[in-house]
């Protein structure tokens, strides 16, 4: 039997960024259940960093992110994480106009936040758009592409580094309270591990994992996002100004959008299905949603697909982050339900879950309480 100061499960973007920032105090050992980490909804997002998206908390941990991400490049010999990228906001009719007139509003003056542009000004930044299509558009400059696959790998170079261990094929089978801390069972083998805190990483199947401790639930649902890669038939179409590289493009109301990849060109439907948690495939109903509305207001001649994918975006009723025990269960903490923000927010997050869970100083970047997102906040 191992002995150690913190068992975290789940080796996704979550788990690795909290045990890393464990690892700088505790003793850690990171399990995952696949045989190789981040296999889930960390290796199957769009890789955005967008100012302004979630509700207020989300965007205070996304808008302190943005610098850490630098910093964490240069710690852990990483290459640039950040790729810049502005995202443009853009409404086709009406309706979407008063809504992002709202989304603009409710976000003015904070940092990052959207700025409204005319719709000429919108087409002369994305020309792949139909021209007279666009009704009212917001601009986030500091938008950036997200190299989630290194960020995760200096995460987990970084645990290793502090002397932290890492076991994947390691499914967490058991788990329950022992003398002040708890005995975790993980692996083919079923070894047991005494641990006096657990932090319950695991993403979609979070509340699984709490249901093994006796632990109450969450409520977390898992929502599946699908997003296929299309081919584009004439990718000159897909310059902007100056040869420069198109924006990303989010409808409003969010029911698509589209970014450049190379000489394709990412495109989503915004779905949000409710699943149970499971290794989820992308449903071909989806995709073809996804094509035609990315087609009607781009015209771009969009009707091949290279390649689909569909991963886990898991919220809690309130859509924020769960980050903390529940008082009658010490030692067993929640960091999940990052929903559709667990990469861009991930620096910011572990750091303010690592101090949560070890009681330590709270980061002075992250203008959140120690119990803001509690299980069970009010
Ligand atoms: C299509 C899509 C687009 C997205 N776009 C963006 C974006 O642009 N920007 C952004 O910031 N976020 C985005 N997200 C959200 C982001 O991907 C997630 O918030 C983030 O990856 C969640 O990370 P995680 O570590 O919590 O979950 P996961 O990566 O799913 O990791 C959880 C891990 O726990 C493991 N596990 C489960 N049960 C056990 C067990 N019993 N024992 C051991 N291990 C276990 C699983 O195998 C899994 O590897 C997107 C998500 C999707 C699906």
């Amino acid at each position: 039997m191992t002995s150690i100061d913190v068992v975290v499960v789940g080796g996704g973007i979550a788990g690795a960024s909290i045990a890393y920032e464990l690892a700088a105090s505790r003793s850690v050992l990171l399990v995952e259940a696949e045989t190789a980490l981040a296999r889930h909804s960390t290796a199957r997002s769009a890789a955005t960093y967008v100012p302004g998206h979630g509700a207020a908390p989300v965007r205070a941990l996304i808008a302190a992110s943005g610098p850490r991400f630098a910093r964490l490049a240069a710690e852990l010999d990483a290459p640039p994480l950040l790729a810049p990228r502005a995202v443009l906001h853009a409404a086709f009719d009406a309706d979407g106009a008063a809504d992002l007139a709202d989304y603009v509003a409710g976000q003015a003056g904070e940092p990052g936040a959207p700025l409204a542009i005319d719709p000429a000004e919108a087409h002369r930044r994305c020309p792949a758009l139909r021209p007279g299509s666009v009704a009212a558009a917001a601009v986030v400059e500091d938008a950036a592409d997200v190299d989630a696959e290194a960020l995760h790998q200096a995460y987990v170079r970084g645990l290793v580094r502090r002397g932290g261990q890492v076991r994947a094929g390691s499914p967490v089978t058991g788990l329950r309270p022992s003398g002040s801390g708890w005995r975790v069972q993980a692996g083919p083998d079923g070894e047991v591990v005494d641990a006096a805190e657990v932090v319950d990483a695991a993403g979609a199947w979070a509340d699984e994992v709490a249901a093994l401790a006796g632990v109450p639930r969450i409520g977390l649902t898992p929502y599946r996002r699908t997003i296929a890669l299309a081919r584009v038939p004439d990718p000159s179409r897909m310059r902007g100004p100056d040869g420069s590289r198109l924006p990303m493009v989010v409808g409003t109301p969010e029911s698509f959008y589209f970014k450049q990849e190379g000489d394709g060109l990412l495109v989503s439907p915004a779905d949000e299905t409710p699943v149970a948690p499971h290794d989820v495939r992308p449903d071909d109903l989806d995709v073809a949603i996804a094509m035609e509305r990315v087609e009607a207001v781009t015209g771009l001649g969009l009707r091949s697909v290279r390649t689909a994918w569909a991963g886990l975006r898991s919220f809690v009723p309130d859509r924020l982050p769960v980050v903390g025990a529940w008082p009658e269960h010490p030692g067993f903490w929640f960091c999940a339900g990052q929903g559709g923000s667990g990469i861009e927010s991930a620096p910011a997050l572990a750091a303010f879950a690592a101090a949560v869970v070890t009681g330590g100083a709270l980061p002075p970047d992250v203008p959140l309480e120690r119990t803001a997102l509690a299980p069970g906040r009010g």
